[in-house]
């Protein structure tokens, strides 16, 4: 017979997003299974860039000093350079800090990390595994699944035995990226920009590429020949290993024929300089977003749910934030306080976030591309010089928004949400490049650091926190009366720094457990619906007009 087995929620695909799914529902106090059908090794890393709000995601997981020390040289300068090989005729320069030159970014109390998925991942792995409230399986794949009245039922496949088993679980939550075959089950269509272009990346160890190119440190190369922007070479692990990203068209790439030793010495501009290439891996730049997140009792997150371009370094960081947005919902859910639209406020609020950051992403590598014609960027002289200096100019001055993407990054707001309840102020500009710290309802509640050193966003997590900026007495107190009867985790936090007060604007702001603002206000007359419309117990339009 099948044995059986019961979980709260079974999360399909143990990549980086649904790691921290699980890892998010065990901080949120929820068990759950994970299972993944290969053993976890990663041997072409992907991700290089970690966002300064997954930072802040990973200080609330407890290992942002993980990530920070993981391996990346701190004194490695982070320069991107424009140019026609790594030897050949460099066209600009938009030199960068290293980690530890960078003053930590206003608004926010991390600077971004490098950190390769070959380092990431394990970290991610390693915690996860610890915990008990995670039943972390490797090589075991989802086969098929039905939704039922009360659940899920996945049948699932040991792959070292064999062994098939039956998985009843509330929920499954599918991080099962790209190719998601429980979104496809679920007959969930992308929509969007199926194919921008076909890339190729090259992994390759080249332990003399600084000191034989003399380029100096660098994050990035951006390779531009007579035919246009052509390729990227990307820094891995800050000393040997290095990804050479080559663009093709529409049409696939003939691997059999592909000589990626020749495109390798192409970048360098030289053929004595010795490398290795280790993996060869072809993949098809989009634009995508799912219709729905949610269907009966499945959900998606990640690339399941969305594809975009690499450049801005936005995929999986965005796939980060649907974990936060969805791990206290599904708690709050499974807890009994959650109410009927809880669940389906997530798809309310990240799928326009999703949609953001692939246009985004997609604008980035539009940027790549040298608005003027490169046909001439290896001819000799002034003639060549004045050439080569304009393609420069345009690039270094269209590709910023890749490189400080702050809007991006922190100014992401719920605009629109069903469960935060609006409070009559505009919206702040959703721009690429400039972050305005507001707690408007909706927002990322702003960072600020509180007089005993530790940022405000460290009283946000498993609860919903109700800041006291000095309101009047009774206000806080109706809102944990409010919160015990609908049985919401409520903490009241009492806060006297002008500061801070000021940048809140109102003497009540409430924050939920993802950290973004539900309400804020000045009185507590309305506490008992505020509280059931940041808990998906009510409709807004309803709430609003009772
Ligand atoms: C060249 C390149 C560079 C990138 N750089 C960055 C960057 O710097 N920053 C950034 O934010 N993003 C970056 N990205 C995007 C990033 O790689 C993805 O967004 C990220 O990997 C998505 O993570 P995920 O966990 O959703 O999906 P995946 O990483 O694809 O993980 C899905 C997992 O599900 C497993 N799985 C699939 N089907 C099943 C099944 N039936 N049963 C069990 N397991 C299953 C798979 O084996 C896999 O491990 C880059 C992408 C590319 C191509």
């Amino acid at each position: 017979m099948t044995q059986e087995i019961t979980t709260p929620v079974l999360i399909v695909g143990a990549g980086p997003v649904g790691l921290t799914m699980a890892i998010d529902l065990a901080y949120n106090g929820i068990d759950c299974m994970l299972i993944e059908k290969t053993d976890g090794h990663i041997d072409h890393p992907k991700i290089g860039t970690i966002v300064t709000r997954t930072m802040e995601f990973f200080r609330r997981w407890g290992f942002v000093e993980q990530v920070r020390t993981s391996g990346f040289p701190d004194d490695y300068k982070l320069s991107i350079v424009f140019c026609t090989a790594l030897t050949g005729h460099q066209l600009e320069r938009d030199d960068y800090p290293s980690t530890a030159e960078s003053p930590i970014p206003e608004g926010t109390p991390h600077k971004r990390q490098r950190c390769p998925q070959m380092w990431l991942d394990p970290i991610l792995q390693r915690f996860a595994g610890e915990q008990p409230a995670i039943d972390l399986r490797f090589q075991h794949t989802l086969e098929s699944f039905t939704d039922t009245d009360g659940g899920v039922s996945a049948t699932v496949r040991d792959e070292k035995t064999g062994e098939v088993v039956t998985v009843k679980a509330k929920y499954m939550i599918g991080c099962d990226g790209a190719l998601s075959m429980v979104r496809t089950d679920l007959g969930i269509p992308m929509i969007g920009k199926t194919k921008i272009n076909y890339s190729i990346g090259i992994l390759f160890r080249c332990p003399d590429l600084l000191e034989m190119t003399q380029i100096g440190d660098i994050e990035r190369c951006i390779l531009v020949g007579p035919e246009g922007t052509w390729g990227n070479l990307t820094v891995i692990d800050g000393s040997k290993l290095w990804r050479l990203t080559v663009f093709g068209s529409e049409e696939r790439f003939d691997i059999q024929n592909f000589d990626s030793e020749g495109w390798i010495k192409r970048a360098l501009g030289r053929d004595d300089i010795p490398f290795e290439v280790i993996t060869i891996v072809p993949w098809r730049r989009t634009e995508l977003v799912a219709e729905n997140y949610k269907k009966g009792h499945v959900l998606i997150a990640g690339d399941a749910a969305h594809t975009m371009s690499p450049t801005g370094g936005m995929g999986v960081n965005t796939g980060f934030g649907d974990v936060v947005d969805l791990g206290w919902k599904m708690a709050g859910t499974l807890k009994g306080w959650g109410g009927d639209h809880l669940l389906e406020s997530y798809e309310a609020e990240r799928r326009p976030i999703a949609v953001r950051n692939a246009a985004f992403s997609t604008h980035n590598f539009k940027t790549w591309n040298v608005p003027v014609d490169t046909s001439g960027i290896n001819t000799p002289g002034e003639e060549g010089d004045r050439l080569r200096k304009e393609i420069g100019h345009a690039l270094k001055e269209n590709t910023r928004s890749d490189w400080q993407s702050w809007g991006i990054q922190l100014g992401y707001r719920y605009e629109n949400s069903p469960i935060c309840v609006p409070d009559g102020t505009p919206a702040t500009p959703d721009e690429y490049t400039t972050y305005i710290p507001t707690a408007r309802p909706g927002h990322r509640a702003p960072h600020a650091w509180l007089s005993d050193g530790r940022t405000i966003l460290d009283l946000y997590g498993r609860d919903f926190v109700l800041l006291d900026f000095g309101a009047q007495a009774d206000a806080a107190s109706a809102f944990v009366a409010a919160a015990d009867k609908a049985g919401v985790p409520l903490r009241v936090e009492a806060i006297a720094d002008a500061e801070i007060a000021k940048l809140y604007e109102q003497p009540l702001v409430l924050v939920r457990p993802d950290g973004h603002v539900a309400w804020r206000g000045k009185d507590a007359s309305d506490a008992a619906w505020v509280i059931d419309v940041a808990r998906g117990a009510a409709m807004l339009e309803q709430a609003l007009t009772a």
